[in-house]
């Protein structure tokens, strides 16, 4: 027998099997993001500012003004429910370890992916960077950076559900059967990457010396907040240009999530023509994916609230027969 042949016959048949099923391309996607932290922690040692840039990181991500939205929102949806549930229903306990992930893991990584990919573009493309802007007045500069990152976050969400390892991270974001404003922070860590390199290009074009007010990127980061909260809210006319619950629920619909893709602003989905308006009058309808593709807590047979998260984070890496 070939010693090839025979090593394999040594080699215990679980572990062959294990590595036979984890997903290349979210193993890739792992280190890509891998690659730009450790290029962000680099450079921040170097300067001497790590502990300084990651805590204004938590101080816009996880801002006062952040947690109180959270609070009075969830205070609306034991009022005002668009579907009236337990406040301790599954869904919702399994979304709050999602919160207590973003405060510990997801907050420092989204800070460093944004200051890593400045610093990536800043030192290979910066020929990308406009210096005409510099003169520009604030009014008009800052609102133009922040719609044009809100259409890179549009193009990243896009791709997200285009793109088959893009989608393998974002199904579980869309795997909630039970919508509240904490499904917001129920996604995989590495479903950030796309959208903060994407996000981060209009910024270093367009005001590569300036900065944006900390609580501009906290007003952003509300709005966005918001939209899965469990109300039927509308936003009336203002519905037309932000994105609303009601609105955002459609993209959480089982049967259709090509539709209504905007992450503060609907004008992308309206110009590309994927935009649906709800009504008041509209039955709320279903949300989650038809035939559990992701591990999902309203299974009978579902694990324990922090066994099945882990199951769930581990999902992008498998493969199925
Ligand atoms: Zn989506
Ligand atoms: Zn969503």
């Amino acid at each position: 027998m070939p010693a090839s042949q025979l090593e394999q016959l040594e080699m215990p048949a679980p572990a062959r099997l294990q590595w036979r099923r984890l997903c290349l391309s979210s193993v890739v996607l792992a280190a890509i993001t891998a690659l730009i932290v450790w290029a962000a922690v680099a450079d921040l040692l170097q300067q001497g500012r790590l502990a300084t840039v990651l805590s204004a990181g938590w101080g816009e991500l996880a801002a006062p003004l952040l947690i109180a939205l959270v609070v009075v929102t969830g205070i609306c949806e034991r009022i005002w429910p668009a579907e009236p549930r337990p406040v301790l229903a599954r869904g919702h306990v399994q979304d709050a370890c999602y919160l207590a992930l973003h405060a510990a893991v997801v907050i420092p990584l989204m800070t460093l992916l944004s200051v890593g990919a400045a610093s990536l573009i800043g030192s290979h493309a910066r020929w990308l960077e406009l210096r005409a802007t510099a003169h520009w007045p604030a009014w008009l500069i800052i609102p133009l950076t922040i719609g044009a990152m809100d259409a890179a976050n549009w193009l990243a969400h896009f791709a997200d559900h285009k793109l088959e390892p893009l989608w393998r991270f974002h199904a579980l974001h869309h795997s909630q059967e039970e919508l509240s404003v904490l499904t917001s922070f129920r996604a995989h860590p590495l479903m950030h990457t796309t959208g903060f390199i994407l996000a981060t290009i209009p910024v270093v074009v367009l005001i590569p010396a300036r900065a944006i007010a900390p609580v501009l990127i906290t007003i952003y980061v509300c709005i966005g907040t918001l939209q899965h909260a469990n109300l039927r809210w509308t936003f009336g006319p203002l519905g037309r240009v932000i994105v609303s619950p009601a609105y955002h629920r459609l993209h959480h619909a089982t049967d259709n999530q090509a539709v209504n893709l905007g992450v503060v602003l609907t004008i992308w989905d309206a110009l590309i023509g994927y935009a649906r308006f709800p009504a008041r009058r509209h039955p709320v309808g279903r949300t989650g994916l038809d035939g559990r593709p992701v591990p999902v807590e309203q299974d009978r047979s579902s694990r324990p609230a922090l066994l099945l998260l882990a199951d769930q984070l581990a999902e992008p890496f498998r493969t199925h027969p």
